[in-house]
């Protein structure tokens, strides 16, 4: 999941029962800006604005903590520099402003976090009026420093304070903000105190705040080689003639074919059934100087092998019974252009043969002809299964194997390259209904974890499947098909697959809990209903 990834109609849901708004399972209240505006007046005339300041930098802090915590739990974001990156994106969304100019420097290893930022049309900014009252003395977008504060401290784990540099309300053109750890702000110090003051009830809170903290620095400490690495990768997805990929893997296999495609030479594709090898082999095809010529696909799997030979050469009047009129096989049908042949490790052993020399003689000879005719169609073949272990086997030609890999191409199975299902899935969903809204953080968690033994094609139904259940509503988990919501059950199956000791056993459950929980050990001894210490002595070896 990538920051860019975030959808308003997939983050704020109905509540089915209710019909609610919420997000992050808490009830979202809609208030219009004119409202807020009469009551920020009334605040700063009863109370005067330092202490109005005080309040709405709480309120927007509260919201901004809960808002980052929520938006970490919902999705499996790549890096948190995606958490990160995901603020200007949900600023506007929840109408409090536009943000542009960011830039951030981030390190948690080297204790380093600066962010700056402009807001263009803060809602704060708006309510002050201009026109009317002249430039404010001070920066007055306190509700929004407090959201910013408040994620970032809940994305990164630490006290992140937030200050408006200078703001639209004083006559600037843009309000322009930087965030930093609360420690860099030595004359602030009080004032952030002040925000996150705890009265008696809320000495829990801040308790269990801190323990958050911890557990997020230690994740982040983790991750932190991952992040490094993933940071090289993440790219933005492409399209390339209907193929449509985020992945460093089909990027480079895009590369290749793109390399080999003005070449004449025979290209083999490889890759588990449903991860589109026809389309590959259409891309190559268009890609090539033969595209205006045509394109055409068999499957030898799908033929009987009595009339797959018919099919490829051709034959003449009288070959054979049925055999009523002279026909030309797909290299000639084919001309100048492309003969994709599907499954060719289906072919049967004497068609191989055969096979070989049209693809060496560049001739061939229709069934019951003794007139050769010239091949000038190219050959890209495919196949899913081992074709070196078939020749090893004796059922595949070795000379075979070796003209038509000449130039092999290799397509990764999805679930070795999950950053492409989130942005097909929603491809197939707007296929289907381009205004749908869209699936449900369960829904995108679920599917970015199942493992699409049927690739791309499983992918698609899957898709289908759910968007007739769904009826135009928000996808969720009990709209994806059985195959899907059954795959969790494999964490068990691990788990006790070589009969470890009922100790042992617990062990491990533990463990999957509290990698549930992301680490939080008190949530996990919650779930499980017991208490912190039994935790422990469950997850010692
Ligand atoms: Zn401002």
């Amino acid at each position: 999941m990538l920051a860019k990834d975030l959808r308003i109609n997939e983050l704020i849901q109905r509540d089915p029962k209710t019909g609610f708004p919420q997000y992050g399972g808490q009830r979202l209240l809609i208030t219009g800006v004119a409202t807020l505006k009469r009551f920020y007046e009334d605040l700063y005339n009863m109370i005067g604005p330092e202490r109005s300041r005080i309040i709405f930098t709480r309120m927007g802090y509260d919201n901004g903590l809960a808002g980052g915590l929520a938006l970490k739990n919902m999705y499996e974001f790549e890096t948190s520099v995606q958490l990160i990156k995901a603020l200007p994106i949900v600023t506007p969304m929840v109408g409090m402003a536009r943000e542009v100019n960011s830039r951030f420097e981030y390190d948690p290893e080297k204790n380093i976090f600066n962010y700056t930022g402009e807001w263009t049309q803060s809602f704060e900014s708006l309510i002050w009026n201009l026109h009317q009252k002249g430039p404010s003395r001070t920066p007055l977008c306190h509700m929004l420093c407090g959201l910013a504060a408040g994620y970032f401290s809940a994305v990164i784990g630490r006290d992140v304070l937030v200050k408006e540099l200078s703001c639209r309300a004083q006559g600037n053109e843009f309000c322009r903000f930087e965030a930093r750890p609360i420690e860099e702000w030595d004359e602030e110090k009080d004032f952030f105190h002040e925000i996150i003051r705890t009265d008696s009830l809320d000495e829990e809170l801040e308790f269990l705040r801190s323990e958050l903290n911890r557990s997020q620095q230690f994740l982040q400490k983790q991750q932190q080689e991952i992040q490094r690495l993933k940071q090289q990768t993440c790219r933005p997805e492409t399209i390339e003639h209907g193929i449509i990929y985020r992945s460093p893997d089909m990027a480079k296999l895009i590369e290749l074919a793109e390399i080999a495609a003005p070449n004449d030479s025979t290209i083999l594709i490889q890759g588990e059934s449903g991860t589109g090898k026809e389309l590959i082999a259409r891309y190559i095809h268009e890609c090539s100087k033969r595209s205006d010529a045509p394109f055409l696909a068999i499957n030898c799997a799908a033929i009987p092998a009595t009339l797959i030979e018919s099919e490829l050469f051709g034959h003449e009047k009288g070959a054979f019974t049925g055999a009523e009129k002279s026909k030309p096989g797909l290299f000639i049908q084919a001309c100048s252009g492309t003969i994709f042949l599907d499954e060719i490790g289906e072919l049967p052993f004497e068609v191989q043969a055969k096979l070989l020399r049209v693809l060496q003689q560049k001739e061939v000879m229709p069934l019951g002809s003794v007139q050769k005719q010239s091949v000038t169609a190219r050959t890209i073949a495919a196949t899913n299964q081992d074709l070196q272990q078939m020749v090893a086997d004796g059922t595949f030609r070795k000379d075979l194997f070796y003209r038509v890999s000449v130039f092999p191409l290799f397509i990764t199975p999805l679930r070795q390259r999950r950053e492409d299902i989130l942005v097909l899935a929603r491809h197939f969903l707007s296929r289907l209904n381009e205004d749908h809204p869209g699936f449900t953080p369960e829904a995108v968690r679920r599917m970015q974890r199942y493992n699409w033994p049927g690739n791309i094609r499983e992918l698609e139904n899957c898709v289908e499947y759910a968007f007739i259940l769904s009826r135009d509503t928000p996808i969720q988990i009990e709209h994806l098909p059985v195959s899907i919501n059954l795959e969790t059950d494999d964490s068990f199956t691990g788990m006790i697959s070589d009969f470890p000791t009922p100790k042992e056993l617990i062990r491990r459950y533990a463990k999957q809990v509290v990698s549930h929980t992301e680490g939080n050990k008190t949530r996990a001894a919650e779930m499980m209903g017991i208490s912190i210490p039994t935790l422990w002595r469950y997850l010692k070896p």
